[in-house]
């Protein structure tokens, strides 16, 4: 299948779910099972999904040849919505060297010690380099706006720290992306959105099954209770922070299959912008190369 051909088929996909500006967003408008009409048994799912992986990986060697943009992948979800495994998924094929994955769990001591960026931003990808943040900086909007006992850890003065907190977080957020763009990162955010109905689902399949019982944190349970107070948190950190520059995607969780394939080709889409490819080379490298090619020819 010709590239435009995918690319025209799997806009249907992404464009429902890609939120570039956030003024009227409201999580409310987004089903959690929703896949679009499209059923995995008719195998285009998987189809698609192969297809986009092959074509990341290609995209991603010119990425890595070419060393002038980054691209930063941000996956935020509540537990047990499929982030590892989407990951897992969609970056199969990719070529390690080109590529990080970063879990943030909570901060060390060190990192209570500096403003609340410090840490991330330490473990941005490098020119050439795909990153994943798998959690980011904007638990610093979510766990810690829901449990405020977390930002009384973080050390602030005490002035500081006021009615106005998550909007001026939040805003900070929104330049620190934009710094990056500016860079040449491309900022891409994932909302893995999943129904508190799956997620029972998903919690008691785990404890089902002794395989998965590593998974399982009894913590992970209580903080079904903030339920609603995350879905806040969620929606207010896309209002604030979905641009045209770095938008959020807010991917129906419920079934995995079409999780994978919607951030799949998310990714393909917005890679596919920056029109890649292999750097040529000059005059003088060609002579080198001949001269290169006529030594090796003269070896014994
Ligand atoms: P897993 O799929 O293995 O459960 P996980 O990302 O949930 O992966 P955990 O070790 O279970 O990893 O949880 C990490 C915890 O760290 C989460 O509860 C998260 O909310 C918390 N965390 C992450 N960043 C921060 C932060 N900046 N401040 C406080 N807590 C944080
Ligand atoms: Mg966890």
């Amino acid at each position: 299948m010709r590239r435009r051909e995918i690319l025209d088929r799997i806009e249907k996909y992404v464009q429902p779910f890609r939120i570039t500006k956030g003024d009227d967003f409201k999580l409310a408008g987004f089903d959690p099972g929703d896949t679009r009409g499209l059923r995995l048994d008719k195998g285009e799912a998987r189809d698609l999904l192969q297809q986009g992986t092959e074509w990341l990986a290609e995209e991603q060697e010119m990425l890595y040849a070419e060393n002038r943009w980054s691209l930063l992948l941000v996956f935020q979800a509540m537990d047990a919505a499929g982030k590892d495994g989407t990951i897992k998924h969609v970056m199969s094929g990719i070529n390690p060297q080109g590529c990080q994955v970063v879990s943030f769990k909570q901060p060390s001591s060190e990192d209570l010690e500096h403003d609340f960026l410090w840490r991330y931003s330490k473990r941005l990808p490098e020119r050439g380099r795909i990153g994943i943040f798998n959690r980011s900086y904007y638990e610093e909007v979510l766990v810690v706006r829901v449990h405020e006992d977390i930002l009384k850890r973080q050390n602030l003065p005490a002035q500081l720290v006021n009615k106005n907190i998550w909007q001026e977080r939040l805003s900070d957020i929104a330049h620190f992306e934009d710094y990056l763009t500016r860079q040449g990162t491309i900022v891409l955010k994932f909302f893995l959105h999943l129904s508190r109905k799956e997620q029972k689902k998903r919690f008691m399949e785990r404890l089902d099954k002794p395989d998965k019982h590593w998974k399982f944190s009894p913590a992970d349970v209580q903080e079904r209770a903030f339920w609603d107070d995350y879905m806040h948190a969620f929606e207010e950190a896309i209002r604030a922070t979905a641009s045209e520059r770095a938008p959020w995607y807010v991917v129906p969780a419920d079934n995995k299959w079409f999780t994978r394939l919607v951030v799949a080709a998310a990714i393909v889409q917005a890679v596919e912008e920056l029109n890649l490819s292999f750097p040529t080379i000059d005059a003088e490298k060609k002579k080198q190369l001949q001269t290169a090619r006529a030594e090796l020819g003269r070896e014994k």
